[in-house]
């Protein structure tokens, strides 16, 4: 991977904790300049900005609920009064899961949430990123999608599902919107992956049960799906890569 990380500007969306935590750091680590968001958990943010400072990178917590137009726009005028008006990096990685609920019972607030957390803040971001992007000619995106983007989820999780094949829908539409622009857009979908969102959602029976049917025989880690998203990122290695959702799920989907 090329050193073009060094003094690039990247904004990480959900960087408190699993994966956009492990993305945050991996950046940092690269000689990026990290804006770390966090929704409520601005100490687990600080953690990771000072982490990746004491790594000798750069790094500022941006506390925004980005599923809200007006907190994205302060969002993204903090990230330039700490690095200035440039953006090269954006991963949308902000997002939720929830519980097992039969559509037959399912509320519309379930509906609403998963949609605004998950696919408008996609969109929210990407806006914002794109009028900074557009005058350098220039940009990487990267999105946070699901395996459940493609399936459906595994049964009372449709709001969730159809609200990440929405980000998939949106990553392959402005890839084709921002390539003239010199902005390259992509996803990664990843399987099931050990962080703080699966606690208390997915059973005993049920891990077990994915488990045997990943043919990798176990769940992801949030280190594993990073070096992922910093090589789509990468103006070098990915300069002809735009419009794809990367499959990252240890074989789940072939399922
Ligand atoms: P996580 O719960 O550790 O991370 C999600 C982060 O998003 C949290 O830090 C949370 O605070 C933040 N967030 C939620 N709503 C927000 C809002 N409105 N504004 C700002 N931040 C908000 O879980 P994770 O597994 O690391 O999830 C990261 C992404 O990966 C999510 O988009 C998730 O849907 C996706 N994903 C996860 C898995 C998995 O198995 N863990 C599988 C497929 C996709």
């Amino acid at each position: 991977m090329s050193d073009a990380f060094k003094h690039s500007v990247a904004l990480v969306t959900g960087a408190s904790s699993g994966i956009g935590r492990a993305i945050a750091l991996a950046l940092g680590a690269k000689g990026a300049r990290v804006g770390v968001n966090c929704h409520n958990n601005r100490s687990a943010a600080a953690e990771v900005t000072n982490q990746i400072e004491k790594a000798g990178g750069q790094a500022t917590v941006l506390q925004a609920d980005v599923s809200v137009a007006s907190e994205v726009d302060r969002m993204f005028a903090e990230l330039a009064t700490a690095f200035g008006n440039r953006l090269e990096m954006l991963v949308n990685c902000a997002g939720d899961w929830m519980d097992k609920t039969p559509i037959i019972e399912c509320p519309e607030a379930h509906w609403d949430r998963m949609f605004a957390v998950n696919a408008k803040s996609v969109f929210l971001c990407c806006q914002q990123a794109a009028r900074r992007m557009m005058p350098n000619q220039r940009g990487a995106i990267v999105n946070i999608g699901s395996v459940a983007g493609h399936t459906g989820g595994g049964g009372g999780t449709v709001p969730y599902a159809a609200a990440k094949a929405a980000v998939h829908t949106l990553t392959r539409g402005l890839a084709k919107e921002l390539g003239p622009h010199g902005i390259r857009v992509n996803a990664v979908a990843p399987g099931m992956i050990e962080t703080p969102m699966l606690t208390g959602r997915v059973p005993d029976d049920a891990r077990a049960r994915l488990q045997a049917t990943t043919p990798l025989g176990r769940f992801g880690l949030p280190e594993e799906i990073a070096p992922l998203v910093l090589l789509l990122l990468d103006p070098s290695a990915a300069s002809y890569i735009t419009g794809q959702v990367i499959e990252i799920d240890g074989g789940l989907l072939m399922r």
